[in-house]
This record gives C-alpha cells, structure tokens and sequence, in this order.
C-alpha cells in the first residue's frame, strides 16, 4: 500500500543543514494500523508529511497504491490527497463553521452537490457519533468531539489512508481511550489503512498491529506491536516499552 524506500529529508537554515529523516525503509500493508514511535524532533512528523506531500523527500521514493507520489502532477496530487487524509494534534477545525459545516467542507470542495453532501454528512456524523451535535460550534465542543469532527471531515472522501499525527495528545486518558476505539471501528468497518505517529507507547500497544521506533531521524527498530514488547531490543524501545509496563 505504502513504499518508503530509501527516503530522507533535510532543512537547510543558515545555521547550516538538518537531516530530519534519514534514509528510511519502510512498507505499510493494506488494511493495517502502523505506529511510529519516538521523542521530540525524531522526525515523526517529517515522515507522516511526506505521504501526502506536504514535504517532499530530499532522497529516496514514496509510492502509494502504486503511484510514485514525488512524480504526479498538481491535479493528481489534489486527487491523492483525498485518498489519504490526515487528523492533528490541534485538530486544525473551521472555527466559524459548525460541527456539520466542518465536516461538509472538503465535499464543497469535490465539488458534491448538496443533497449528496447532506446524506454523506449525515453518515459521518453517525460513524463517528455526533449525533445532536451537527449544529455545535468547535469551541462549544469537548476535546474528544473535536477530534471526531476532524475524522469525520478526514473520513469524508473515503480515503484509503488516514494520517494521525499526535491525533491523541491534547486528549485525556479516558477520552484518548474512546478515540482509539474509533479508529480500530474504523479500520475494521471501512478497511482503512492507518499510520499513526505518537510518542505515548499505550496507544501503540492499545491499537497498532507494527510499530516503528525513530530516534534521530532514523527507524531504529520495526516489528509486531507484541514481539517489540516482549522483546525490545534498542536502550530507547526499551524506554517506551518501560512507560506502559
Ligand atoms: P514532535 O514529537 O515534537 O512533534 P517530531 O518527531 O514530529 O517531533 P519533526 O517535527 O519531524 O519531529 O522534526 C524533526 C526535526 O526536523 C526537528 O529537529 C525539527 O526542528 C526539524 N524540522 C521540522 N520541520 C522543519 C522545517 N520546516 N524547517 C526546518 N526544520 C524543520
Ligand atoms: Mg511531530
């Protein structure tokens, strides 16, 4: 589904260059929840932001369900992004718009007439359970609902890919835990393929099937959710695996 072969990314400034990603390999199947974990600066966020191109890789290949995502066009770039679509840590929500406002806007943007747009709207609202709250503006709601507004609105072209960086971080424990379950709901129900970044090991062992650990812009360590907990093998997976355990 997603090929990351040999990809690195680095900033110049004038304080010279940074390498925030560095020659990473990885490949993400269909259907899967990936989690990549690591501190501040890893590059988490560098990585996730180059699936979609909101950065592009200084070395290196991306392709996603085949397409070579460095080499499309503008055009096919707005169409891939439909299929892979990403939720924030601050939820990046239309604040003057409501709840059904914010989740109808990339449909007005696709270009969905109305009356299709309310039923798809209507759907969503349901999938993520916001019944009653259509009408709610995003400071009127709660953190959690917040960020069922932002997967509702990510969810609305049917993606193939959802991108969650730090989708729970802002989130209390008990509210992380109901999003979560969203997300697995979502996985199973709609078949989605999953990749999401954090640096809290309870959300990758509470939901990812693999999980890779970044450190210095590099994976150091990749494999099943269960086998890099019992058997960690890096002094830094050991660190995550010791904050749930
Ligand atoms: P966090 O957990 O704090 O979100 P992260 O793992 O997501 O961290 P990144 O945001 O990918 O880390 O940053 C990796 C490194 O790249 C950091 O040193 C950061 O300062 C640098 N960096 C990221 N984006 C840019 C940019 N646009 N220009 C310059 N440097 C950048
Ligand atoms: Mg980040």
């Amino acid at each position: 589904m997603i090929s990351i072969k040999n990809v690195s990314k680095s900033f110049r400034s004038k304080q010279g260059t940074l390498t925030a990603v560095e020659n990473v390999n990885l490949d993400i199947n269909e259907g899967e929840i990936f989690g990549v974990i690591g501190y501040s600066g890893a590059g988490k966020s560098t990585l996730i932001r180059m699936l979609n191109r909101l950065e592009s890789p200084t070395e290196g290949s991306i392709t996603i369900a085949g397409r070579e995502i460095s080499k499309i066009s503008e055009i096919e770039l707005r169409k891939a992004r439909q299929e892979i679509s990403m939720i924030f840590q601050h939820f990046n929500l239309l604040w003057s718009r409501t709840v059904r406002e914010n989740i109808a806007f990339p449909l007005e943007i696709a270009g969905i007439p109305g009356g299709e747009r309310k039923k798809r709207v209507d759907e969503l609202i349901k999938l993520v359970g916001l019944e009653g709250r259509e009408n709610a503006y995003p400071s009127q709601l709660s953190g959690g609902q917040k960020q069922r507004v932002g997967i509702a609105r990510a969810l609305a072209n049917n993606p193939k890919v959802l991108l969650c960086d730090e989708a729970t971080s802002a989130l209390d424990p008990q509210t992380t835990d109901a999003i979560l379950d969203l997300l697995v709901d979502i996985n199973k129900r709609l078949g989605l393929t999953i990749v999401l970044i954090t640096h809290e090991m309870h959300v990758i062992r509470k939901i990812c099937h693999r999980v890779a650990v970044m450190e210095s812009g590099r994976i150091v360590e990749l494999g099943p959710v269960l086998d890099v907990f019992k058997n960690p093998q890096q002094p830094i997976t050991k660190r995550f695996v010791q904050q749930v355990t």
